[in-house]
């Protein structure tokens, strides 16, 4: 399908009119192509050569509006860093519509009635960090939101320094946030609490619809999908970086990508985001976190559904959900196939391990998965080797016990743990020759995001231990 037979549907706008603001895109000046995303033009029908179509930056520079589009800012509110904020917002984020169960959303693209003091766009260098790391994310098999196209423009903005404007189009199943449930808690608006709990229904859980106890299964469901979003974190080594409660989707999909970070040696207390002087959203503070942001989706939805209930849902995802997820995402990263008692414990003993060894989260477990009983590959990963050693005597009685073989093993294992992630040094190269005007390796990114566990030799370099200076920096959330 071409752009000029794109329509699009606003559902959203049935709502009644508290829930957003209708406004408009300004655009940027001087637009121009970053890249476009064909893998997500599919998702919504659009051929793969609409890059080519003069209406596509267009599109993204709000000029070209398909058919039966308006755009709307979403309001919301939200706890930042514990605090409650009760005016958030699409602040620089505008809705086109939705296709094919697909929300259109342009960042970027002007001042809304949320822009608060803030100028409504964002920065070259946090959208594309943002448009790469959504697709790398989705095809690591994490729920995301996706990315159709990036432009860039002469539009100046001031950040830390003075910075180009750009516009990402993102795509997703559901925009609404813990936060929006929020939104109108605060404001005692019950009603609208449950006029809203009804859209998420309809849009995100259907199959719900005409249960009568279908609020109570929608939270279930939001509790279910967060434990398994946050489980697939972990095992992957991301850290979200601002898991404020307007940053979580009721569908447990991973949105707005702000100072998040790929683990380059493994540090449960790894902070990406250096504005989180105290460590709130630490890597490994994200279970603990989400669990808190689900107690205030629980406040939030109180007034409609039973508090007892709910309490209970979350304390399961404390005690069982939430765990059981995690020791599903390790077991199949460390190649298990059976269930056997101990290894939660073995899975412990192993967080401690890389903690200490100083190792590459995603190095250790490409390395590990073609394990033979030859420890020599592991033991020149890692800075302390024989910490290491230790563990691995724990796995190899582990793995006497299982009944796969170990090519079978192996094969799983290298379909598990991914060979390329996109880290920070990487993305910041793409940037600095993108702000040259170079867009080659943003192009190389987006294939090596699409083919994770493939063996790219042209790309072999990016699979290696991060460069010393490049570790674990902390990012600024400038953007
Ligand atoms: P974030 O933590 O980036 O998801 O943003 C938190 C809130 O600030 C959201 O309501 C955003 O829409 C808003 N926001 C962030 N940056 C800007 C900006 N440059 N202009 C307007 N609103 C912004
Ligand atoms: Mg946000």
């Amino acid at each position: 399908m071409t752009l000029d037979n794109l329509t699009l549907q606003t559902p959203y706008l049935s709502l009644d009119e508290e829930f957003y603001n209708l406004t408009d895109p300004e655009p940027l000046d001087e637009p121009y192509l970053i890249s476009f995303n064909p893998e997500a033009a599919k998702l919504i029908n659009l051929d793969s050569n609409t890059s080519d179509d003069p209406h596509f930056v267009a599109l993204l520079n709000g000029t070209f509006s398909p058919k039966g589009s308006r755009t709307f800012a979403m309001c919301y509110a939200g706890h930042q860093f514990g605090n409650y904020n009760p005016w958030m917002g699409d602040g620089r984020a505008m809705n086109l519509g939705s296709v094919n169960g697909w929300n259109l959303q342009l960042k970027g693209c002007g001042e809304t009635l949320y822009s608060r003091t803030a100028d409504g766009r964002a920065a070259v260098h946090s959208s594309i960090r943002e448009y790469l790391m959504s697709e790398a994310m989705h095809h690591l098999g994490i729920p995301t939101t996706r990315a159709l196209g990036i432009i860039g423009s002469k539009t100046k903005i001031i950040r830390k320094r003075m910075e180009n404007a750009a516009i990402v189009l993102r795509l997703s199943t559901s925009w609404v946030r813990f936060g929006t449930f929020e939104y109108f808690y605060y404001r005692k608006e019950h009603t609208k609490l449950e006029a809203l709990a009804e859209y998420v229904i309809k849009e995100s859980y259907p199959y719900l619809q005409n249960d009568d106890d279908r609020f109570f299964k929608m939270f279930c469901e939001i509790v279910e999908r967060t434990a398994t979003m946050i489980a697939k974190w972990q095992g992957v080594g991301f850290n979200h970086g601002v898991m404020n409660t307007d940053n979580m989707s009721i569908e447990g999909l991973t949105i707005d990508y702000g100072p998040y970070a790929m683990l380059d040696d493994f540090n449960y207390n790894y902070v990406c985001n250096h504005t989180d002087r105290v460590g709130r959203y630490a890597y490994g503070e994200q279970p603990n976190i989400s669990y808190w942001n689900l107690t205030k989706l629980s406040e939030a939805l109180s007034p409609i559904i039973s508090k007892e209930k709910m309490q209970k849902k979350l304390d399961d995802f404390g005690a069982f959900i939430y765990p059981n997820a995690y020791v599903d995402i390790m077991s199949d990263k460390l190649g298990l196939a059976q269930k056997l008692d101990g290894d939660a414990q073995l899975i412990e003993d192993l967080v401690v391990t890389l903690h200490e060894a100083y190792v590459d989260h995603t190095l250790f477990f490409r390395t590990l998965s073609r394990y033979d009983g030859d420890r020599t590959p592991l033991y020149d990963i890692a800075m302390e080797p024989v910490v290491v050693d230790n563990w691995l005597k724990h796995y190899d009685d582990r793995l006497s016990q299982e009944t796969r073989t170990q090519p079978e093993r192996q094969k799983e294992m290298l379909k598990t743990n991914p060979k390329y992630v996109l880290k920070n040094h990487m993305l910041q190269e793409a940037i600095t020759l993108a702000e040259r005007g170079d867009f080659s390796m943003v192009e190389t990114l987006l294939h090596i995001a699409a083919h994770p566990y493939d063996e790219l030799p042209e790309f072999e370099h990016f699979a290696g231990e991060t460069p010393e200076h490049h570790k674990n920096l902390g990012l600024s959330c400038s953007s």
